[in-house]
């Protein structure tokens, strides 16, 4: 069964009660949570019902070797991630016998947070500890908790491949929401190419959380990025400061003002949880709602600094606010870009609109692969277990028996190798072990960094800002797995920016549109960080571009494309229209716009856009999935271009600037410092593109 309803419906009394009866029955319960700190927050609340019988413990990275003896041997309420169940629990699942005999259910709580490949991951993880239940003779009840998403039942039957049923009705009682639109306004500050600038986001957020603040609201601002929930909490503080100095406000009011985030070590983030549960801190700076596992009450005000990508994740973030029945406050702050002013304009696509379904693909081959490997590691497959992990599995079972890392007997497929197979799946995507960030005068362990993000996030001269300290990155050693950083103050952020090729391997699918042609295919993309931007902190204005020496990644994936003839540009070319500028604002706009419509993260895609591509023959524009082998979103660009490229043209249309700003076609990351661009030549572009469709 799914449970799809609002923040603070009560979703985990719903499964707390049949669960602790499950374990007063001499049964055993499996809690699945995407953080550590949800599952803290659980822990908690278990504790709180005093039950005797009830032996409840965490099972995740924090957890040392002494406690993991214990929690095999008596725990009967295990909280988890699907990380230690791919990593740890199912490949040792014998030593877990006794706790997989007796399971009666799995709960799978914040679901919506299973999307995309990392979504894809979990569902063939899901898969295999169904199998192993099986093997040790029991069926447990699956029971997913999600905040509201259209068509749960499937995308639940999708995430766990049983048959789900739905509940969806929400009849908790709320108080009212004002739900506010928040454009900054353009500044006198001149950005690349002379662009006028908007006021950012972070700094709108921490003016306002400075604010609240003070009149003693209790406030969550969620921020895009690490970087900003850090920026903000500085802000907000240092606002607060000046405050205190020419008031009697009272002088620990800058001190009650903090970020949290992943990345900080354990107890740095469970100090952080108490003191805001306690009321102790009253603003809190977060990236997102899943990193907080606070179960927050009495929250006044939520803020939310640019769209955060759905608008399941915007009412549950603005759900925060307004427990208990009382009324609340929830602002949503544009950013400088495409969506954001599309959004802001156009209330109607946020409020009576359904939220979007969950996307992802459990079949998609380089997320099934690893899979079957940890599967076959952990108990041989036969033919009877196809069928829990889909139809092409055999296929794909066939190419890693070719590629040698299955070998197939009579009985079924073997994992024979010495390596651990659940190495072969990296099911956050971050590609590679972590890089540590590590102070150089001190030694100290500051956090870590995934390794891809390491490329655009602790490059060599990059602003690392860590519990309101700002670091500058001496030097990243990749080959060691270490950024070096020491203490600084420079008043400037950095941004990365990389430089992209594309080639097409195959074309799925295609069909006219207007006087061009759409497609969705399979495609080789080559990425490379080359280098990076400071920007004015306050102002976001353009000091100067660094080059960086980074490798380059290669991934092969899916991406939507469209073509316009010939015949379709000459005629626009003959006008003075740089074809070139005018494709790549377009593509900058619609890789802007696309997570209206595809549920992911503009950081999840990349977009190449060229007069003449050697592949095509003609003037194309491409949008690729960012993940190895693709995660949905391009396949979604395609089956919804029609609407998606018409509200790319309406986004550009709408942005009063003249010639193009971060508002409409330019990109924060894009590695040809957003030259050439031409707004006038993209509108009459997608004009042409959309014209004679119905
Ligand atoms: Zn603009
Ligand atoms: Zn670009």
């Amino acid at each position: 069964m799914i449970i799809a309803t609002g923040t603070a419906s009560g979703k985990s009394l719903s499964y707390l009660v049949p669960a602790v009866s499950s374990v007063l029955d001499g049964r055993t319960i499996l809690y699945l949570t995407p953080t550590k700190a949800l599952a803290a927050d659980q822990l908690r609340a278990l504790e709180e019902l005093d039950v005797p019988e009830l032996r409840a413990a965490t099972f995740d990275g924090d957890t040392s070797f002494e406690e993991r003896a214990w929690v095999r041997k008596h725990a009967n309420y295990v909280l988890t991630n699907p990380d230690m169940l791919h990593r740890t629990m199912l490949p040792r699942h014998a030593q877990w016998s006794a706790f997989w005999r007796r399971l009666a259910m799995v709960v799978v709580d914040e679901c919506h947070g299973y999307r995309g490949v990392f979504g894809s991951h979990v569902a063939q993880i899901l898969r295999r500890l169904r199998r192993i239940c099986a093997r040790y003779g029991s069926n447990p009840v699956f029971l997913l908790s999600s905040a509201t998403a259209s068509e749960p039942g499937t995308f639940a039957t999708r995430l766990t491949g049983l048959q789900m049923a739905e509940v969806t009705t929400d009849a908790s009682p709320r108080g009212a929401t004002t739900f506010a639109l928040w454009e900054p306004p353009l500044t006198d500050l001149r950005g690349e190419g002379g662009a006028p600038l908007r006021r950012p986001a972070a700094a709108e957020s921490a003016d306002l959380l400075a604010d609240l603040v003070a009149a003693d609201v209790r406030t969550l601002a969620f921020v895009r990025s690490r970087r900003a929930a850090e920026s903000v909490a500085l802000t907000a503080r240092a606002r607060l400061q000046d405050l205190v100095i020419g008031s009697d406000a009272p002088v620990d009011l800058p001190d009650r003002v903090a970020a949290y985030r992943a990345g900080y070590l354990a107890e740095d983030r469970r100090g952080l949880e108490r003191a805001f549960r306690s009321g102790g801190l009253l603003g809190l700076a977060t990236t997102n709602a899943l990193e907080l596992g606070v179960d927050v009450s009495g929250l006044d005000a939520v803020l939310i600094a640019g769209w955060p990508g759905t608008r399941a994740s915007l009412w549950q973030q603005a759900g925060r606010a307004g427990r208990a029945g009382q009324d609340a406050l929830a602002v949503l702050i544009a950013r400088d870009d495409p969506l954001d002013t599309y959004l802001v304009h156009h209330p109607e696509a946020l409020f009576g609109r359904p939220v979007e379904a969950i996307v992802l693909d459990p079949a998609n081959p380089y997320v099934l692969g690893p899979h079957l490997c940890a599967a076959a590691a952990e108990i041989p497959l036969t033919h009877d277990d196809l069928e829990i992990f889909g139809q092409s599995a055999k296929e794909v079972l066939a190419g890693l028996v070719a590629d040698g890392l299955l070998r197939e007997r009579a009985t079924g497929w073997f994992w024979t190798s010495r390596e651990r197979a659940t190495d072969l799946a990296d099911i956050r995507g971050a590609g590679g072990p972590p890089v540590q960030v590590v102070e150089m005068s001190t030694g100290r362990l500051l956090g870590t960094v995934d390794e891809p993000s390491a490329h655009t996030s602790v490059h060599t001269g990059a602003v690392y800002v860590h519990q309101g300290e700002t670091f500058l990155v001496a030097e990243l050693d990749l080959e060691a797995g270490v950024a070096l950083v020491e203490a600084g103050a420079p008043d400037y952020t950095t941004f990365a920016r990389d430089v992209t090729d594309i080639s097409v391997l195959e074309s799925l699918h295609s069909h006219p549109l207007g006087r061009g042609e759409l497609h969705f295919g399979s495609v080789e993309v080559t990425r490379q960080v080359v280098s990076y931007i400071r920007r004015r902190a306050q102002s976001s204005e353009l000091m100067g571009d660094e080059p960086l020496d980074l490798p380059p990644r290669t991934l092969r994936t899916r991406a939507v494309w469209w073509t316009l003839p010939a015949s379709a540009t000459a005629p626009l070319a003959q006008d003075g229209l740089d074809l070139g500028g005018a494709a790549h604002a377009a593509e900058h706009a619609s890789i802007g716009l696309l997570p209206l419509f595809a549920t992911c993260d503009r950081w999840d895609i990349g977009g190449v856009s060229t007069e003449l591509h050697p592949d095509t023959g003609l003037l194309t524009v491409f949008v690729y999935d960012g993940h190895e082998g693709g995660a949905g979103f391009a396949e979604r660009g395609y089956a919804r271009a029609l609407d998606w490229l018409t509200a790319t043209r309406e986004a550009i249309a709408s942005c009063e600037c003249e010639r193009g700003c971060p508002s409409c076609i330019q990109s924060p990351k894009c590695g040809n410092g957003n030259e050439p661009l031409d707004k006038t030549g993209a509108l009459r572009l997608l004009a042409v593109l959309l014209s004679d469709s119905p």
